[in-house]
């Protein structure tokens, strides 16, 4: 197993705590709840804390701790660096036109193809509507003939 700076190692803890669980400290006069757990990221054991009057967790892996302190830093150096930024993608965008033609080809055909159940239906719907029309007509000049021919026989 890795030793990991910062952190209890596993050697030292592995005795009191089972494999890949944790080990459960609960104080009975204070109802103070504390869990030994291991750190998915970095192999190492630490002690979390229940504080019940502020209804909090506390303790965590300290590698993780600075790592996440240094992402913080990092990202901060970055915000004052956004123009320097914008203008390295504003630079790369034109490599990419060839993409940019692909993927829109591709969007297109996909969203042609959702809509176009719901297009053939009205078009569908139109021509039922103007075939009804003519039917009607040429059913109405025939009827209209029958009945004049009717009136011509009496
Ligand atoms: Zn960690």
């Amino acid at each position: 197993m890795k030793k990991t700076e910062g952190c209890p190692t596993l050697e030292q803890t592995s005795e009191a705590v089972p494999p890949g669980g944790s080990r459960y400290i609960v104080d009975e006069a204070s109802g103070m709840r504390s869990e030994e757990l291991r750190c998915a990221k970095h192999g190492c054991w630490y002690l979390r804390t229940y504080i019940k009057t502020l209804a909090v967790w506390t303790g965590r892996c300290e590698q993780c701790g600075a790592e996440e302190e240094q992402e913080l830093q990092a990202r901060a150096l970055l915000e004052k660096r956004k123009g320097e930024l914008r203008a390295k993608v504003e630079d790369l965008l034109p490599n990419y036109e060839a993409q940019v033609r692909e993927q829109t080809e591709k969007d297109v055909a996909a969203y042609t193809a959702s809509i176009r159940p719901d297009f053939e239906a009205e078009v569908r719907r139109r021509l039922w509507e103007q075939l009804h029309g003519q039917i009607e007509t040429e059913e109405l000049a025939k009827l209209v003939a029958e009945l004049k021919s009717a009136k011509g026989a009496n």
